[in-house]
């Protein structure tokens, strides 16, 4: 399975930037794919870019997905979004379970899983984000963190992708050791398989946190690293594709 490189714009990008950016990527995914771009593109632009970077897009390699889905299709739900509506404008995939929707949201893995459920009904591909706190880390606590995360959030016959990104590393410019993300990739893909069976042994299991044109090789060179999901580097055409172009036919 080739590796998924995934940029979550979080909440930047009015339309004409969000423009600029699709068609840069466009433009270079394009030329890239003709030297044999190794991976698969993925963009999450904010929910009210999703249309127009969907329609820029359109006919290419790249996909686009949400940053976050309600558990229910529609309803009584003032300012938030169902997974129908997403698939509506024009996304294949939904970023769940974010720390930040974590943290500033207070998610629970309950609710990311009824988050899943709901995305793969309206035929989202999920990308699950686990990942421990630095104090969590330091008191050793990550392995015990992210498979309470793992059983908690992803409901029986999950078949979409999961994400590693450690908290501390999130934005901060601060990246995990490759000591570090291949012992973490290496106990998610062992939990995996005992959660999920045969598919847990497959599915892709991205990095994040602070990845960028200078560390993702070697990130990306690791075990079990089926990708990356990028914040601040995925603003920028030019990072991103660099980026890309680290990853590997995994
Ligand atoms: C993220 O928010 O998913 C992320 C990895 O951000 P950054 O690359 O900026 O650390």
């Amino acid at each position: 399975m080739r590796q998924l490189i995934a940029g979550n714009w979080k909440m930047h990008g009015l339309g004409a930037e969000a423009a600029a950016l699709a068609l840069l990527i466009k433009a270079g995914s394009i030329r890239a794919g003709a030297a044999g771009l190794a991976c698969e593109l993925l963009v999450c632009p904010p929910f009210t870019q999703i249309s127009n970077v969907a329609a820029l897009l359109a006919g290419t390699a790249v996909g686009v997905g949400g940053q976050d889905c309600h558990a229910t299709a529609q309803g009584a739900h003032t300012g938030d979004i169902g997974a129908p509506m997403l698939r509506d404008a024009g996304a294949g995939w939904v970023i769940l379970g974010h720390s930040e929707r974590r943290q500033n949201h207070r998610e629970t893995d309950a609710l990311v899983h009824a988050k899943v459920l709901a995305a793969v009904a309206a035929g989202l591909i999920p990308i699950v984000c686990v990942g421990e706190t630095e104090a969590e880390r330091v008191s050793g606590q990550q392995n015990d963190v992210v498979g309470g995360q793992l059983a908690g959030s992803l409901p029986d016959g999950f078949a979409g992708v999961v994400a590693y990104e450690p908290v501390w590393a999130i934005g901060t410019g601060k990246t995990a050791t490759e000591d570090d993300v291949a012992a973490m990739h290496g106990f998610i893909r062992q939990t995996l398989r005992r959660l999920l069976g045969d598919v847990g042994g497959t599915m892709r299991i991205l990095y994040g946190g602070s990845v960028r044109p200078a560390n993702a090789v070697s990130l990306l060179a690791v075990a079990e690293v089926g990708g990356a999901l990028i914040g601040g580097a995925s603003l920028k055409a030019e990072d991103f594709l660099a980026i890309a172009r680290g990853a590997r036919a995994a």
